[in-house]
């Protein structure tokens, strides 16, 4: 039997799409490696904060300043060479430039980044762990909740499917009491669109959390199956015998 002492939305995201890759990285440790998408968000997130955190406190960092944030804090690892660094790079400063932009342009009315959440939800039996990039107060009083997405694709399907969204407002509003989530939204920082969408239904929360819960008693269960699909060909465990859906004798053929 296997115990949980908390669950994010990433770990559950891992389990429901490959409920091995799930066990190979949180129970038996393997490292997946470090990855360039993952460097270059987590870079460009940090000048994000620093642009937030300084409307906050009511100024708006000058562009260099936010340029200076990116190259303090650019997170090198995963980059197969030095051109594809370069090249994210200048994809990062582009991202943080079209950002100052719109924050320059239309100023939100930030009240907070970077808000590490902890606690228990209704319906899950372990707590909910999240880190929410921004949270906006909207004119109404309810708060927003806003994610900043480094991905290349994105559309208005993503905020209305994001789980990651759904989450984020159980439990903000289990650890708020008294305050309301108003809005929830994406932001596409190559882009610079934002895909707002309502708040969800306490029926659509419910369904969430269920499927979370469902989660937590199949790792309790141990209950842990490789499952193939697109994912498969990011996966670090394809082809080092880690994964027994994917043999690595020669002649196997793959199951995608
Ligand atoms: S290769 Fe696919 S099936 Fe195997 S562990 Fe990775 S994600 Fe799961």
């Amino acid at each position: 039997m296997t115990g949980l002492n908390r669950l994010s939305n990433s770990s559950a995201s891992t389990y429901l799409e490959c409920s091995w890759r799930w066990k190979l990285t949180r129970l038996d440790g393997l490292s997946e490696g470090e990855r360039s998408y993952f460097s270059l968000g987590r870079s460009v997130h940090f000048a994000c904060e620093h642009l937030g955190v300084g409307l906050m406190k009511g100024q708006l960092p000058s562009l260099e300043s936010a340029m200076g944030a990116l190259n303090e804090r650019w997170v090198r690892g995963g980059f197969r060479t030095q051109e594809e660094e370069y090249k994210a790079y200048d994809e990062a400063v582009a991202m943080v430039k079209r950002l100052h932009g719109q924050l320059e342009a239309a100023p939100p009315a930030i009240a907070a980044v970077e808000v590490e959440l902890f606690g228990g939800v209704d319906g899950l039996s372990v707590p909910l762990h999240g880190v929410i990039d921004r949270v906006d107060r909207l004119p109404d009083g309810r708060v927003g909740i806003l994610d900043y997405k480094t991905s290349k694709q994105l559309g208005p399907s993503d905020a209305e499917k994001s789980d990651q969204l759904t989450v984020y407002q159980a439990l903000y509003e289990a650890s708020h009491p008294g305050e309301k989530v108003g809005l929830l939204s994406l932001h596409s920082l190559r882009t610079g669109r934002v895909y707002d969408v309502p708040p969800r239904t306490p029926e659509r929360v419910r369904a969430v959390i269920d499927t979370y819960q469902s989660v937590v008693n199949g790792i309790a269960a141990g209950e842990f199956a490789p499952s193939t699909g697109n994912w498969c060909s990011r996966c670090t465990f394809r082809y080092d015998g880690n994964c027994p859906a994917y043999p690595v004798e020669p002649g196997f053929v793959a199951l995608i």
